[in-house]
């Protein structure tokens, strides 16, 4: 929800659309627009009112040509239809909705399963509305297990969050709303995630963790988490400062489970405490629902669970939201019981592959570096090579609207401003045919874009909207 401030009030206009709108008399109905920012007076037809909406909406881009998220924009017909069956269900009803919270419960132990969790009954977890609620309260779980183990000094001592500065911006936000220090460490060279040894390093009595990211979103590389639980654990030979990690596995606990099953990442680390990950994004569900998953019941403190009435009994819960749509969790379930591991690694694959070859394609075109290949998250970053100076990215981007496409260019953190670059983030969905589109229109445009004086964006920053 943006925080909007308020429009002007314009007077009332006649309506101008098709007077075929209107339902009953086309004519009389259809004398007055509705005002759009205030409520209008009088009710008006559902057919009008939604040939309203949806012509307004025609200008929104399309979601399939929207190569800058990594949010789902494709599910099949039958999820739709499940969807559409749970949308009056509110997750935070579990007496009412037994067998909407019991799914809730299976996908949390599947999820504890394929991250092998030490014990996967003793597992706990939550869903949420993303992953940024979820990275929330796995961040509160580590303030308080550090309050309490630091009940002498706090609240006097001023905790700290240690994590690249190429985290999502959701850290910037647990920082800033649970008022934790966040302690960035800086990109250096090509080097565009955190260094195990550099974080550690940033680590004293006051840090209630380090997150790291699989993958980051700049670049849809991996963080070396094994190598980052190693320095932590040099760090407590060292000095017996005991940090837990979170990793924020957004998109990548739902990659690398299936494509990169040697990659130790997960609960397989003693030190990792904590994961969670979007269930929108590689989990392969329509937007909003997020997981987090504690190693243990000793991961979460016990106090900041709440309880509400389940079967006579009563359920745990831990959530920023009370209530929330149920139909998403159902989505969920459904997408695990349907694709199953191999099913999810066929996806996964698939979507890797179109990354690597379209990646390819693009290193070929000559007029391009890439940062990555695709061959983590399906997922990479390019920028142009060093003698083109007649364009930019952010003119390769505006050109790419052009024909539809949405990929975003943006400028890189301190350190690294003076680099900017494109990212192509392949889902299920946009398949090998759409990237060869994409390939063949971005060579139709090299001859122009070589072409410019110099690149033509002026204000960078309004270059765009683009927030990761
Ligand atoms: C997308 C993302 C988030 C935020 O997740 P939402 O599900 O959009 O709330 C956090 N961390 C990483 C690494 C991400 O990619």
């Amino acid at each position: 929800m943006p925080l909007t401030e308020g429009f002007p009030r314009p007077g009332d206009r006649r309506l101008s659309v098709n007077p075929f709108y209107g339902p009953a008399n086309p004519l009389g109905d259809m004398a007055e627009a509705p005002p759009t920012h205030r409520l209008p007076a009088q009710p008006m037809a559902p057919a009008t009112a939604h040939q309203l909406v949806r012509d307004e909406l025609m200008l929104d881009g399309n979601a399939r040509l929207n190569l800058a998220t990594f949010v789902t924009t494709w599910m099949e017909p039958e999820a739709g239809v499940l969807m559409a069956e749970c949308r009056d269900k509110n997750m935070i009803d579990k007496d009412e909705y037994p067998r909407t919270a019991e799914l809730e419960r299976r996908c949390v132990a599947m999820l504890a399963d394929l991250w092998h969790a030490p014990d996967p009954a003793s597992a706990v977890g939550c869903s949420t509305t993303g992953s940024s609620e979820a990275c929330m309260l796995a961040g509160m779980a580590l303030k308080r297990r550090w309050a309490k183990r630091n009940a002498d000094r706090y609240p006097e001592a001023r905790p700290n969050l240690v994590m690249g500065v190429n985290v999502q911006v959701c850290w910037e936000k647990f920082c800033n709303f649970w008022e934790v220090e966040a302690r960035l460490v800086p990109m250096e060279g090509e080097r565009f995630h955190l260094d195990p040894q550099a974080a550690a390093e940033l680590c004293d009595e006051n840090t209630i963790g380090v997150v790291g990211i699989l993958g980051s979103t700049f670049d849809g590389s991996y963080e070396p988490i094994a190598d980052l639980c190693a320095a932590l654990d040099a760090l407590r030979e060292r000095t017996g400062l005991d940090i837990p990690v979170h990793v924020d596995g957004a998109s990548g606990a739902m990659v690398a489970p299936f494509l990169d099953e040697d990659l130790v990442w997960d609960f397989r680390l003693p030190r990792v405490a904590s994961i969670n990950t979007s269930g929108h994004k590689y989990g392969l569900v329509y937007p909003g629902v997020g997981w987090a998953l504690w190693r243990d019941a000793e991961a979460l403190p016990e106090e900041l669970v709440f309880r509400v009435n389940y079967l006579g009994g009563d359920m745990p819960t831990f959530a920023l939201n009370f209530s929330r749509p149920g139909a998403q969790v159902v989505a969920q379930y459904y997408t695990f019981l349907r694709l199953g591991r191999d099913g999810y690694r066929a996806v996964q694959q698939a979507a890797r592959d179109v990354a690597t070859e379209l990646a390819g394609r693009v290193a070929a075109l000559g007029d391009f570096r890439l940062l990555t290949r695709g061959d983590q998250l399906p997922v990479f970053a390019f920028t142009t090579a060093p003698d083109v100076t007649a364009y930019d990215v952010f003119d390769v981007s505006r050109r790419l609207r052009e024909s539809g496409w949405l990929v975003p260019a943006y400028t890189f953190p301190e350190n690294r401003q003076d680099l900017s670059v494109l990212r192509v983030v392949c889902r299920n969905g946009f398949s090998a045919d759409l990237a060869e589109l994409l390939a063949q229109d971005l060579e139709r445009l090299l001859p122009d874009l070589r072409r410019q004086p110099r690149p033509l964006t002026e204000d960078k920053g309004a270059a765009t909207g683009f927030h990761h």
